[in-house]
């Protein structure tokens, strides 16, 4: 990548954890309902960006409150942005991809090739959606994290969702747009 300056908001989305925060504990989290959650350090600038793995608190935080994934602040409906990612599970289509403000979108298209390539462009963002809480846990998880759920109801990300259709299998908002 060269020189390029590290930038939360800019060159590094606020969602994206950093090699400081990766520890893990299990704590309740007010943005899953005070269930109990996978908690990490708040470091954010210390070591090295991970842009692959969102910070838990951050993504729920993102996802409660509807704050841009990009920059960190809220997003007000009718100038909300989205990405459309996602998968079907069961009657559900989910994704934890948070909203995005408009110019933070084409920040993010300019800077990073992955998103170029998706092909998908961000969408307004459906007027309605349901959040669940995604739970984690089994041996892969306390093995990639290092904690134990020790079999309790321990939430990772917060997850958007809506109900699909019975035709296409699309909530109702993607039907025409993918
Ligand atoms: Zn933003």
């Amino acid at each position: 990548m060269g020189a390029v300056t590290l930038a939360i908001g800019q060159t590094v989305p606020w969602n994206a954890s950093w090699s400081a925060e990766e520890r893990f504990e299990i704590r309740p989290c007010k943005y899953a309902g005070n269930r109990l959650a996978v908690w990490q350090p708040f470091k954010p600038g210390e070591g090295k960006p991970i842009f692959a793995k969102p910070h838990n608190v951050r993504q729920r935080k993102s996802i409660a409150e509807m704050r841009c994934t990009v920059c960190g602040e809220k997003t007000v409906m009718g100038r909300r942005w989205w990405w459309p990612r996602g998968q079907r599970q069961g009657q559900w289509w989910m994704t934890t991809e948070a909203p995005v403000h408009s110019a933070c979108a084409d920040l993010a298209i300019m800077l990073c090739p992955e998103l170029r390539k998706c092909g998908h462009p961000p969408m307004h963002f459906p007027e309605t959606h349901t959040v669940l809480f995604g739970l984690v846990g089994g041996e892969q998880f306390e093995r990639d994290f290092g904690i134990s759920t020790g079999g309790r109801d321990v939430v990772g990300s917060l997850k958007l969702a809506w109900r699909v259709g019975r035709h296409t299998g699309l909530p109702w908002f993607l039907e025409d747009a993918l």
